[in-house]
């Protein structure tokens, strides 16, 4: 661990505090993304020296409760120390995927008692676990690879979490696995998730234990006292779900625990899946590992049907026609999936005649300019209706896309009233 710093680092962590905590509260008057405030990268540089506790005290100064701790039930306990250490307030939250083993269900309790804490658990949803078990079995991921049932399981209830919030504080460290965590910075800009402002860039991503080792974290909760998962005393050293992780052999690296049957380069889950060179969330972001397809219940459009539509007036249903061009890899794309879902589902239980629809742009990238300056995914956009002969197609460009946005805006421009006041669907 590293060892406590002399005074002008101390004094660079507080300018830096300082400086980041003026940014944020003209984040909060102007409704501004925290990330446009600060240059985050000159940042991760200036903090990369400080100890695990000064990286703590910075976050949660400048944060307050607008951050939460990400705690996977393993030595990630460590970062809750230094989180009670600093003497600030501090939140915890927890993702059970229902897959857990009873050691790590044991030290959630253990660790609750131990700093007074409620854990804020997140799970999975029900009617999503029930589709993937109903199809595939309990242990698709064995066979079809991982990626799939950690979607379900993991990430998009980390992600609706992390849409409550500014930043986020992980146990990420360098040395856990040379393939994909090698370059992890002390902090960050989340190049995968969305914070609470919703958009590229919204949320901040705190790594305080990036540069210590495997022996510091241990030797830390030993000299602490700090409850463990039972699990580490039979050589598990990542711990994940249980039928994902088994032990390791002494000095292997650990997180070839996870996921064994599978290639080293895509040993994430999905929460720190902007590791992987060409997953970051941007239009270069790879395909490996990726879903395919979006928002399945949702009907794609061809090429040829959508040309019509958005040229030719009397092709167009009476009240127009509300789309999402999407690429199945983007991952704001994906963070847009369960939302435009549910309002495709709301806009089609009133029975108007309008018309909702995806369509894969990546790979019509010039169509998609053409006829709707597509320049980042996901677009949404809406055809104007039969009658209106003249009229373009309109684009929706606000980041801000949950249900109630993308309804309000199908009313605003189609007249379709799929919610009353109080937001049931009609
Ligand atoms: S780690 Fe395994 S069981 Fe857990 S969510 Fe991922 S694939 Fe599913």
């Amino acid at each position: 661990m590293a060892a406590a710093k002399p005074n002008n680092v101390a004094t660079r962590a507080r300018n830096a505090a300082r400086t980041a905590r003026v940014s944020c509260r003209a984040s909060r008057n102007n409704s501004v993304n925290v990330a446009t405030q600060l240059d985050w990268k000159s940042l991760a540089t200036n903090m990369d020296d400080l100890s695990p506790i000064e990286i703590m005290d910075h976050a949660l100064a400048t944060f307050g409760d607008e951050i939460a701790i990400a705690f996977s039930g393993a030595e990630d306990v460590a970062v809750i120390e230094y989180a009670k250490l600093t003497g600030r307030p501090f939140r915890v939250f927890s993702l059970d995927t229902g897959r857990l083993d009873k050691e790590t269900y044991e030290l959630f309790d253990a660790v609750e008692k131990h700093y007074g804490i409620n854990i804020e658990y997140t799970f999975p949803d029900a009617q999503e676990c029930m589709d993937l078990v109903r199809e595939k079995g309990m242990f698709s991921f064995y066979e079809d690879g991982h990626q799939e049932c950690c979607r379900v399981r993991k990430v998009r209830p980390l992600r609706r979490q992390l849409k409550t919030l500014k930043a986020w504080v992980t146990g990420q460290r360098k040395d856990q696995s040379p393939g994909t965590r090698a370059a992890v910075p002390v902090v960050e800009v989340d190049p995968v998730f969305e914070g609470l402002d919703g958009g590229e860039g919204s949320l901040i991503k705190y790594n305080p234990m990036s540069n210590a080792s495997s022996a510091d974290v241990w030797m830390f909760l030993r000299t602490m006292g700090v409850p463990t998962n039972k699990l580490h005393e039979v050589g598990y050293d990542s711990i994940g779900c249980q039928p994902c992780t088994k032990s390791v052999l002494p000095n292997q690296p650990e997180r070839e625990g996870r996921w064994w049957w599978e290639d080293a380069a895509a040993k994430e889950c999905g929460l720190h899946s902007g590791n992987i060179a060409g997953q970051e969330g941007d239009d270069s972001a790879g395909e490996e590992g990726e879903k395919q397809s979006l928002y399945d219940s949702v009907t794609e459009m061809s090429k040829a049907d959508l040309e019509a539509l958005a040229t030719d007036a009397s092709s167009r249903p009476e009240k127009g026609a509300v789309g999402v061009l999407y690429a199945p890899w983007c991952q704001f794309c994906q963070g847009l999936e369960e939302d435009f879902e549910a309002a495709a589902a709301k806009i089609g239980a009133t029975g108007e005649d309008v018309k909702v629809f995806k369509f894969r742009a990546d790979t019509e990238r010039e169509f998609s300019a053409d006829k709707f300056q597509l320049e980042t995914f996901p677009r949404i956009v809406y055809i104007p209706g039969k009658s209106s002969t003249n009229a373009k197609p309109i684009s929706y460009l606000s980041e801000k896309r949950t249900v109630d946005d993308l309804l309000t805006f199908t009313k605003n421009v189609s007249g379709v009233e799929a919610r009353d006041y109080l937001g049931f669907t009609k």
